[in-house]
């Protein structure tokens, strides 16, 4: 089933992208039609019922192609291979090794604890989703020449591709990680009081007696974490104005690897649990989605393509409009 969470269209982009050859987009394509997820849930399930000592075993076995959900694996061994070490903590189930990480605590949307083994399941999931969707996702927002995730609201580069419509929202935000926050060399506030709420906080927080994204843009240090706040107008200090690429490309935050098809296997909830032996972990609610946003370009040109991906994973997909 494909939910869409809001079906206003967006921006006058979409025009252009309806007349954008697919070839340009073809490395991508072919990544998103070829999910990996099929391939891992037939190694889940060779390794635990077959007579396999190790999970290489079962990898190392398979040297011809194979064919899941109408779609063919020519080389199912080579493109399992850089998520081997995410498979291998299938290994824990035959009481082959410990776990190499420490798992969240899991409920379901019904906040009940879900069992250890479907727990490492979702885990395991998440982690290969997210690794595969990454280079899915550059190399389907490189042709579209779309900066959307680098501006606020209303910049001048929505004007240029021919947006339609004024955005509502007062500002966008990039969270950042504290090994991040040295990339931009903004104004920081990190106060008492900024510390103290959250951006989407109501009231906002107040600077000066104005709402802080009034103001300039700048880094934040909230109560859940740091985050660079784009107000109205503004661009991301490190989008080129001439060549409208990322000048940090390489070392851009975490963020902005992953717009804007999400592994959604798994969501961090705002909550702790505390483990057995007293140390609080984070609690994590399965989703078992994949979500897309649908501002995004290609999102609604390929949204045929993301739901076949979405399904042939296993997962539910859910298409959510966030800019309006
Ligand atoms: S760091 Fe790069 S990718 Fe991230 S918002 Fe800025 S320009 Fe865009
Ligand atoms: S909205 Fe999509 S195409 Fe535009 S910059 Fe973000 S990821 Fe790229």
């Amino acid at each position: 089933m494909v939910a869409v969470l809001n079906e206003d269209k967006p921006y006058g982009m979409e025009m252009d992208m309806n007349n954008a050859k697919d070839s340009i987009f073809a490395p991508g394509l072919e990544r998103l039609k070829k999910p990996v997820l099929p391939l891992v849930n037939m190694v889940q399930f060779l390794y635990l019922t077959g007579p396999f000592a190790s999970i290489e075993e079962v990898v190392s076995r398979l040297t011809k192609s194979v064919e899941l959900e109408g779609v063919e694996y020519v080389d199912p061994q080579q493109m399992l291979r850089p998520y081997e070490v995410f498979l291998q903590e299938f290994e824990v189930l035959k009481g082959k090794k410990k776990l190499s990480v420490s798992l969240p605590f899991i409920v379901n949307e019904k906040q009940e604890p879900v069992v250890k083994r479907q727990a490492l399941e979702l885990w395991i999931k998440q982690q290969i989703l997210s690794q595969e969707l990454e280079p899915i996702n550059s190399l389907l927002c490189e042709p579209c020449g779309c900066v959307l995730c680098c501006t606020g609201p209303n910049s001048e580069f929505d004007e240029a591709a021919g947006y339609k419509g004024r955005m509502k929202q007062k500002f966008f935000e990039i969270p950042l990680a504290e090994n991040e926050i040295d990339l931009f060399s903004v104004a920081r506030i990190d106060t008492e009081q900024s510390c103290a709420v959250m951006s989407q906080s109501e009231p906002s927080l107040q600077i000066q007696q104005a709402p802080f994204y009034e103001h300039q843009m700048a880094l934040y240090h909230w109560k859940n974490g740091w985050s660079l706040v784009l107000p109205e107008g503004s661009v991301c200090p490190h989008l080129s104005p001439e060549t409208q690429k990322c000048l940090v490309y390489v070392k851009r935050p975490a963020v902005c690897r992953k717009p804007q098809i999400f592994a959604y296997v798994l969501e961090k909830t705002a909550d702790t649990a505390k483990r057995s032996d007293g140390a609080l972990i984070p609690v994590y609610m399965a989703r078992s989605k994949v979500l897309a946003i649908w501002d995004c370009p290609y999102v609604r040109k390929f949204q045929d393509l993301i739901g076949s991906y979405a399904e042939m994973s296993g997962l539910e997909p859910v298409f959510k409009k966030n800019k309006t």
